[in-house]
């Protein structure tokens, strides 16, 4: 075990990423409810980087703070992210070989959402976050629909060109999209590493036409920090939000999305949802109860460790 651990921290120091040395935002407002509140729950990663993880006294959303700029991140995503999560794992994980993953999830996917797809005329689909397009371009072929693929990962645009789908490679906190609108936008494994989520899915409900469709899906945060029993463990720089349950249920309602199904993954860590766009509802805050009880058991599982 402790040769294993040993590894992995050789393996990410020789990738020798200053994580330190990149250049942060400091947020001093919680991006679901506004408030200015925060609890500190961890001083690290489960890299190893010292990254702080906060949580909303208010709404109990959980984000990195300070974290890193779009600058940065998109950088990170050049460059870093993959051989960071390949050290971690201790096997080759990138552009290609994510593939075969993508694939079984796209399928899974598609299924999910095929109810809310029969009927109408939808003919577009955006992929935020689409990576090597795989999943457009299974999701795209089942539903008949033209994909475009947003995604900030060089590498992974390439092959989802060689796919022949329509590719925009950036960030779509940046990408001005003009008049263009979409009858389908998923964000497959995604949210979480968003920049700006509230701001994403009032975009996102800008882009969508009338009848359009939209799939998300979360790491689930509280299945990531039970799984180890750790709360650093499930911290990770690629991930500056960690959403819950009731803190995503909480974005789509006062993004103006009506949840017409959720599903828990079977690898218990992913929850996934199909909305369509409605009316938003501001008011739509997790209970304090809720926050409170997030906060107790965040705790419990802390005090649970020695280290
Ligand atoms: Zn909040």
């Amino acid at each position: 075990m402790a040769t294993i651990a040993l590894g992995r921290q050789e393996r990410i120091a020789a990738l020798q990423y200053d994580y330190t040395a990149q250049p942060k935002d400091t947020l001093t407002t919680c991006n679901l409810c506004g408030a200015a509140q925060f609890v500190i729950l961890a001083h690290r990663d489960r890299y190893g980087y010292p990254a702080q993880a906060h949580a909303c006294r208010r709404c109990g959303l959980v984000f990195l703070n300070p974290r890193m700029t779009a600058e940065a991140y998109s950088r990170f995503y050049a460059g870093i992210y993959r051989p960071l999560v390949s050290a971690f794992h201790g096997r080759l994980i990138d552009a290609r070989t994510i593939q075969t993953e993508q694939r079984e999830y796209a399928g899974e996917r598609a299924d999910f959402i095929r109810p809310f797809m029969t009927g109408g005329t939808r003919k577009t689909m955006l992929d935020i976050g689409g990576s090597t397009g795989v999943v457009a371009a299974h999701v795209a072929r089942e539903f008949g629909l033209h994909a475009t693929v947003i995604d900030p990962a060089p590498l992974e645009v390439e092959q989802a060109q060689s796919l022949g789908l329509e590719t925009i490679t950036g960030l779509i906190e940046r990408h001005d999209f003009g008049s263009r609108r979409f009858d389908a936008v998923i964000i497959c494994q995604t949210v979480d590493h968003l920049l700006d989520v509230a701001g994403t899915l009032a975009r996102v409900h800008q882009l969508l036409s009338d009848t359009g469709v939209l799939f998300i899906d979360i790491v689930d945060f509280r299945a990531a920090y039970l799984r180890n029993w750790s709360v650093e463990d499930a911290i990770k720089i690629d991930h500056p939000y960690y959403l819950t349950e009731t803190t995503m249920a909480a974005y789509l309602r006062m993004s103006g999305f009506d949840v017409l199904r959720s599903d828990y993954a079977s690898d218990h860590l992913h929850v996934s949802y199909v909305c369509r766009p409605g009316i938003a509802d501001r008011d739509a805050m997790p209970a304090a109860a809720s926050v409170d009880e997030l906060l107790r058991e965040l705790r419990f599982v802390q005090n649970a460790r020695r280290e």
